[in-house]
């Protein structure tokens, strides 16, 4: 099977849009949670992602759009942008996200929005927070998003220790072999607001039976999603930062 693994898509269709296209022919999606919160589409990802043979899990700004958790924790900008789409949500919309679990375990693959410790709230941001997780899920793989950056973190045969591998770009991996100690923790990065200092959009395809993952990179049109959001009247910060992918 061949799947496409995404996160973090933030209601931004276009960027959505744009890795359906790009990722070819998939067999179904896995979807590491935040599908909505920032941009100025929620509605419309949420539908587009349904068409699809879909697994999908919650994230801090599904629970955040339905009033699942305290807005306090956020930022201003990530507050204003919640209560914007807490108004917005349709009520299919709203049953659909209220139905997502937080963990998932799919054959080899946990899945979790955060980390496998704390599904929704956790970053595993270093190779010290992966090591913590890894007494956390009895596969052999843990997919996670939430930070917004593509990396996978590899369990070293010194216990107690993990090392960080920067995603290098459309390298198939096979995973397990040319990585040596195969317990790792991929990231997949975000379709719609990435972190890395790289504004185009990230998601990984991972292929079950040759046992392939693969980081890829789209440019999708920025400026539209730019002017969606204006229109909306959503945070100047949450606007400008997706030219600089931060
Ligand atoms: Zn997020």
């Amino acid at each position: 099977m061949r799947y496409l693994i995404i996160s973090d898509i933030h209601a931004n269709l276009l960027a959505l849009e744009t890795v359906l296209k790009d990722a070819g022919e998939f067999d179904a999606v896995w979807c590491l949670g935040d599908v909505v919160g920032y941009g100025p589409d929620p509605n419309d990802c949420v539908a587009l992602l349904r068409e699809h043979d879909l697994v999908c899990l919650a994230g801090n700004h599904d629970w955040a759009a339905l009033n699942k958790l305290d807005l306090a924790t956020f930022n201003a900008d990530a507050r204003m942008a919640a209560t914007w789409t807490q108004r917005m949500l349709t009520e299919e919309t709203q049953a659909y996200l209220r139905s997502l679990p937080s963990l998932m375990i799919k054959g080899a693959f946990t899945l979790a929005h955060g980390s496998p410790r704390q599904p929704v709230w956790e970053y595993v941001l270093d190779p010290a927070s992966a090591c913590a997780n890894m007494d956390h899920f009895d596969t052999k793989y843990c997919l996670v998003g939430h930070t917004h950056t593509p990396v996978i973190f590899e369990q070293t045969k010194n216990p107690g220790t993990c090392v960080a591998h920067v995603a290098q770009i459309g390298d198939i991996i096979p995973l397990g072999l040319t990585l040596g100690y195969p317990r790792l923790i991929i990231n997949p990065g975000s379709v719609g607001q990435p972190r890395d200092s790289d504004p185009r959009a990230a998601y990984g395809i991972l292929d079950t039976e040759a046992m392939t993952w693969q980081h890829r990179r789209v440019p999708y049109p920025i400026e539209e999603t730019q002017s969606r959001m204006r229109q909306q009247g959503l945070p100047h910060r949450l606007v400008t930062r997706l030219q600089y992918g931060w």
